[in-house]
């Protein structure tokens, strides 16, 4: 249990029961080794059953006299051994008796002193020694098993498979990663007792398949991931049919579980153990918002996407030192006069690669955010960003506010608030030079965190944007009480304004939220006259798209602010 392994970790004095029914012997060793533990005393076995009883989550150690009325030695050890919550503790035996000595070990003793004490070192070390191979045991036992579905834990699987592989190594195998969706909403739905036992059932129901579709090994790797490795399958739909249907008996159709498989059929030998399961994995997580499929294979396409992928990750941080990413700015206007007047821009980025050439964002964003690489290329992008206005105002005499975009995990991060004032202090612009764009689905997920964090920022000055508006993440309480200064629409609704009556609809719903918010709208993605005309009519004050300009590299950027006027 978890008391007991706190118990090792622990700095207190171990503790340890000395059993001896003469109470000179209790006191000589109690003299030995009281400096060092934590001694407790039981004069006969009885007594000394209690107290084990009573002391088994602390307990570390027994010296047990095996000549004792009442209960004697021998009869405690048979009953402690026999015992599956008191075996774990260690028991050295005392006695002058040699040919007890060897009864005593064969009945489980760790080992032995004899008496008379005339060595207070050698049974110090000795006591010593047999606690520290009694913690190692249980360490072991502990972590080779995960207490809660009493499935293997990861790393003993790795080990079990290999072992497997070594014993039958022209079987065929497949390794398969298992995945509930959002099992944490489980949890937070229905409590984590509720949890526990669905997981439970997962395990037992893994179980049960392993001695019977096919054989092989399970383990619990993750809060709610399992690993199978087993004997190779054309078809796994059985499987996952077997598991839905053991959940769905079990909530009695209350309740629907994604459960998504990732294959790696017919595996490898020559890919080690674990990237195994880190295929398995890739096809499993391929699927995670493609809700028409709940089995997935690794296959060439996965496997080219993660070389790629890879790359990308791999190749960052020399893109960063050698400048290989550039920030691009794209021109707002304001379409609320006669003409269209140029307000602002926004940083997006670009990645020049050597060799792959030039990488939109869209490939590698998504990727950096899942790593949390992302937070380094934000922070590349504001300096960037802070250091061009910085020198539009140096040079043209032109103070254009950047808007940056802000990924959900900078707001994550407790130094953000330092980080932008630093950064506006260090290039001497102020927070209104500086706005910053959240994607509406950050809001979504800790609403609480993300309003305090936001209300400390608009508090220093900084205009925050919604961005991707609409992408149907806020609820419409949320939304009253949301601190922000602009809403970004999403683009999806202007792609069809001019064409179909619905977007429409949708822009005039977004613009009537934003009035009653008081704010401002921004369109983006504008790229023909008519979608310019019908925002403007239906009250969107600020255009951004390929209509007036696509973004510009920071030299273009420069020649289109010196041209106006
Ligand atoms: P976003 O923030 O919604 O950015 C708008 C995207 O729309 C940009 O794509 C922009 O180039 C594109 N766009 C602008 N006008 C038009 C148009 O008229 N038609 C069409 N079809 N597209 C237009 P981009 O630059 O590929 O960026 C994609 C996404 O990557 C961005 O979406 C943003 O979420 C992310 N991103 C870009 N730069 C950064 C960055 O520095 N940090 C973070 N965290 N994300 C970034
Ligand atoms: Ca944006
Ligand atoms: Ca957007």
């Amino acid at each position: 249990s978890m008391d007991r392994r706190l118990k090792y970790t622990e700095n207190s004095k171990k503790q340890v029961l000395v059993v001896d029914d003469e109470s000179v012997n209790r006191q000589l060793l109690g003299y030995i080794v009281g400096n060092e533990y934590d001694v407790i005393y039981a004069e006969d076995g009885v007594d000394a059953l209690e107290k084990i009883q009573l002391n088994q989550e602390t307990l570390n150690m027994i010296l047990l006299d095996l000549l004792m009325p009442r209960m004697d030695g021998f009869e405690l050890l048979e009953i402690l051994k026999s015992n599956e919550s008191l075996k774990h503790i260690p028991v050295i035996v005392l006695t002058a008796d040699k040919s007890a000595e060897v009864k005593a070990l064969r009945m489980g003793a760790a080992d032995f002193i004899t008496k008379p004490y005339d060595m207070p070192e050698v049974i110090l070390t000795r006591i010593a020694r047999i606690i520290e191979l009694a913690e190692d045991r249980m360490i072991i036992k502990a972590t080779e098993r995960d207490e809660l579905t009493g499935l293997y834990t990861r790393d003993y699987f790795i080990e079990y498979c290999q072992e497997l592989d070594q014993f039958y190594p022209e079987w065929e195998m497949d390794a398969i990663a298992v995945d509930i969706g959002h099992f944490h909403l489980i949890n937070e739905l229905y409590g984590r007792s509720y949890g526990d036992e669905v997981l439970r059932l997962l395990a037992d129901t893994f179980r049960e398949i392993l001695s019977s579709i096919a054989d092989g090994y399970v383990c619990r790797y993750e809060a709610d991931k399992f690993y199978i490795y087993c004997t190779h399958l054309d078809d796994h739909r059985k499987m996952l049919d077997r598991i839905e249907q053991a959940l769905a008996d079990f909530t009695q159709n209350q309740q629907r579980f994604r459960i998504r498989f990732g294959v790696y059929p017919n595996v490898e030998r020559g890919v080690e153990m674990a990237q195994r399961f880190g295929r398995a994995r890739l096809a499993c997580n391929s699927i995670r918002n493609n809700f028409m499929e709940n089995i997935a294979y690794y296959d060439m396409e996965i496997h080219e996407n993660s070389i790629y992928e890879e790359r990308l990750i791999n190749d960052i941080h020399d893109a960063l030192a050698n400048r290989d990413l550039v920030v691009y700015y794209q021109p707002k206007y304001n379409v609320t006069g006669d003409l269209p007047v140029l307000t602002s821009s926004e940083a997006l980025i670009r990645w020049r690669h050597p060799e792959l050439g030039m990488i939109s964002p869209g490939a590698f964003i998504p990727l950096f955010e899942k790593n949390g690489l992302i937070q380094l290329l934000d922070h590349y992008v504001w300096d960037e960003a802070a250091s061009q206005i910085r020198r539009w105002k140096d040079e043209l005499g032109k103070s254009v506010p950047v808007s940056v975009n802000v990924s959900r995990m900078d707001l994550y991060d407790p130094e953000l608030e330092n980080k932008l004032l630093k950064l506006i202090a260090d290039y001497d612009i102020t927070p209104q030079d500086f706005l910053l764009e959240i994607t509406e689905s950050a809001y979504a997920e800790d609403t609480g965190q993300l309003i305090e964090v936001v209300d400390r920022l608009r508090a220093d000055g900084f205009k925050v944007e919604m961005d991707d508006f609409g992408s149907g993440y806020s609820s419409l309480n949320m939304l009253t009480t949301l601190p922000i200064d602009v809403l970004k629409m999403d683009m999806k609704f202007v792609r069809h304004v001019h064409k179909d009556a619905k977007s429409k609809r949708m822009i005039e719903l977004v613009i009537d939220i934003a009035d009653y918010l008081s704010v401002p709208v921004v369109a983006e993605g504008v790229e023909e006259e008519e979608q310019v005309s019908i925002l403007k009519n239906a009250g969107c004050q600020i255009i951004q798209g390929y209509y007036f300009s696509v973004p510009l590299p920071p030299e273009d950027f420069t020649e289109l602010l010196s041209g106006e006027r």
